[in-house]
């Protein structure tokens, strides 16, 4: 048995297309542009290179993009009063601040300073306690577009028996709570759970977003399971001088032979959540604008 690969690059560049076209009707129906904001602080590469693609498809997505590249010594007090002014833009709809930030520079401080209504990453804490109680609010990039790959695939998830791997803010809690609203039986698995092998055998669906390279083996998993690997590990180059590799947290080649279905790294869940960014920037425009949701990403 082979696995269908799951193909996140070729979702994703339709959801793009999507969202491009309902940016060309908020235009030319209501006059709006929706306009995203991207904070990035110090000179961080791999920040820089994300900076750079969320710009560049922002703007192929017919949105208005605003760059900030401040630097590393920016202070705490300047980077609040910028995002003080980006909440009252009225040309702003979505701010989105790169982490890390630089040490001296309280994270949660910063995100907390965002607009809720504006937060396109879906980090504030209200926006948290808005998808933990069901209510309508701004969900984390990446696990929207896990959730948007797997209900693609599977359609209804209710009764599945869907295991998280991995418990933080920006992927792993978000990822279980989204799970839970399509009626799954959900477990989440961490760094403390015991015996990971046997967790992960209970699981129709498997979301792993550890960050420890190929660490699900194959023989972990269920034939019939649906398998979203999240994580992005850099691999060292085979060869000197050569790229450095990309590695998953589920072993790519033994799943292939054990599971139904797998997302790939590169070109599974990474793609999704440039695309999910954008699509949560169109979805503040038309709340801050009163104008109907589209419902036109799942
Ligand atoms: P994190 O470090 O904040 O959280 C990792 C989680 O994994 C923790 O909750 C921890 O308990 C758990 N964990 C660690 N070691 C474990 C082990 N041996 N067994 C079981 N659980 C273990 O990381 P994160 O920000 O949630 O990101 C996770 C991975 O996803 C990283 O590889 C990251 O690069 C990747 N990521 C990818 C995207 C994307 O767009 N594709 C976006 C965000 C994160």
């Amino acid at each position: 048995m082979t696995a269908d690969i799951i193909d996140g690059k070729a979702f994703a560049a339709d959801l793009r297309n999507r969202i491009a076209n309902r940016v060309a009707n908020l235009k030319s129906d209501h006059g709006l542009q929706p306009g995203l904001a991207v904070v990035i602080v110090g000179e961080n590469p791999a920040s820089q290179i994300y900076v750079r693609n969320k710009v560049q498809q922002t703007v192929e997505a017919g949105m208005q993009s605003y760059h900030h590249e401040l630097p590393a010594d920016t202070s705490e007090d300047d980077l609040l009063t910028l995002i003080s002014n980006l909440n009252a833009d009225t040309a702003v709809h979505g701010i989105l601040v790169q982490l890390p930030l630089p040490d001296h520079i309280n994270d949660n401080r910063i995100l907390n300073a965002i607009d809720p209504d504006k937060d396109a990453d879906g980090f504030h804490p209200l926006n948290a306690g808005r998808l933990a109680t069901g209510l309508k609010g701004l969900v984390p990039c990446t696990p929207l577009g896990c959730l948007m790959l797997l209900k693609d695939r599977l359609g209804d998830l209710t009764g599945q028996n869907a295991v998280v791997i991995g418990r933080s803010n920006i992927v792993g809690k978000p990822m279980a709570q989204l799970l839970l609203q399509q009626n799954c039986t959900v477990t989440i698995a961490h760094s403390r759970t015991r015996d990971l092998a046997s967790v992960v055998k209970g699981a129709d669906i498997l979301v792993a977003a550890v960050g420890v390279a190929n660490l699900v083996r194959g023989d972990w998993l269920k034939e019939s399971a649906t398998v979203i690997d999240v994580g992005m590990n850099r691999l060292p180059p085979i060869e000197e001088g050569s790229k450095p590799r990309l590695a998953g947290d589920v072993a790519f080649s033994e799943a292939l032979e054990a599971c139904a279905a797998i997302t790939p790294v590169p070109g599974g869940v990474g793609p999704m959540t440039i695309a999910c960014l954008l699509a949560n920037t169109v979805t503040c425009a038309e709340r801050l604008h009163g104008i109907a949701e589209s419902t036109d990403w799942f």
